[in-house]
C-alpha cells in the first residue's frame, strides 16, 4: 500500500462533525501511550501528522485522517487514564460506544496494546466488549523492537491468550521505531476496507 496523500481531517467532538463523503473507516483504540500516533506515522510515513505526546489523555476528540482520499483512521482517545475526570471519562465513552455502535463507515477496529507487558484490565474490557458487539478486530501489539526477538512470539502468546483472541480476528505486531508490521496491517486494512 503506497500512501501518496495523508491530511488530517478534524478533531471530531460531537457526530455532526463526522465527515460524509461515506469512506471506510478504521478506527484506532487503546491505551493512552500505547503507541497509537506513532502508528499512524509510520503506516502513512509522516513525521508528524498524528501528534506524538509524552502526555497521556491529552487526544480528547475522535481525531480524523483521510489517507489516499480512500479511506479513514479515526484515532480514539486513550482510555485507562486516571488523571481524566470521571465526566470527561463518562462523556468520551459514549461518544466512543455510539460511534462504534452506529457508526456504518467503519470497517475494523485496530486494538493497540503494548507488548512488553500482559494487557491490562482495559485492555480485556475493551476487547470483550468489542466482541459482544459483534465488530470485527485486529489486534495490535506495539513497542516490538523494545523486546528481544527470542521473546517476541512469548510475547504475542501472552496477549492472545489472555484477551482470548477470536479466531476471525487479525493479530499484527508492530514497531513504529522499526516499521515491523507495516505492510501486514497494511493487507490487513485493505481486507477490511476494500481499498
Ligand atoms: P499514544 O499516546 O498512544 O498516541 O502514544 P505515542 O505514539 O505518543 O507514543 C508514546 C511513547 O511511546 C512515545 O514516547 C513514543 O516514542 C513511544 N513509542 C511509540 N511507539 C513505539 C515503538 O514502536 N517503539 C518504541 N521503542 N517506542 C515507541
Amino acid at each position: 500500500m503506497k500512501v501518496t496523500k495523508s491530511e488530517f481531517i478534524i478533531s471530531a467532538v460531537s457526530p455532526s462533525q463526522y465527515p460524509e463523503d461515506a469512506l471506510p473507516e478504521i478506527a484506532l483504540a487503546g491505551r493512552s501511550n500505547v503507541g497509537k500516533s506513532s502508528l499512524i506515522n509510520r503506516m502513512i510515513n509522516r513525521k508528524n501528522l498524528a501528534r506524538t505526546s509524552s502526555t497521556p489523555g491529552k487526544t480528547q476528540q475522535l481525531n480524523y485522517y483521510r489517507i489516499n482520499d480512500a479511506l479513514y483512521f479515526v484515532d480514539f482517545p486513550g482510555y485507562g487514564y486516571a488523571k481524566v475526570s470521571k465526566t470527561q471519562r463518562a462523556l468520551f465513552g459514549q461518544m466512543m460506544e455510539k460511534y462504534l455502535l452506529e457508526r456504518e463507515e467503519l470497517k475494523l477496529v485496530m486494538q493497540m496494546i503494548d507488548m512488553r507487558h500482559p494487557p491490562t484490565k482495559d485492555d480485556i474490557m475493551m476487547y470483550e466488549w468489542l466482541k459482544h458487539h459483534g465488530l470485527p478486530v485486529c489486534v495490535v501489539t506495539t513497542k516490538m523492537d523494545k523486546i528481544p526477538k527470542t521473546r517476541r512470539a512469548k510475547h504475542a502468546k501472552v496477549i492472545r491468550d489472555a484477551i482470548g483472541l477470536h479466531p476471525e480476528d487479525s493479530f499484527v505486531s508492530f514497531s513504529s521505531e522499526e516499521g515491523l508490521g507495516k505492510d501486514e496491517l497494511w493487507a490487513v486494512i485493505s481486507r477490511y476496507s476494500g481499498f
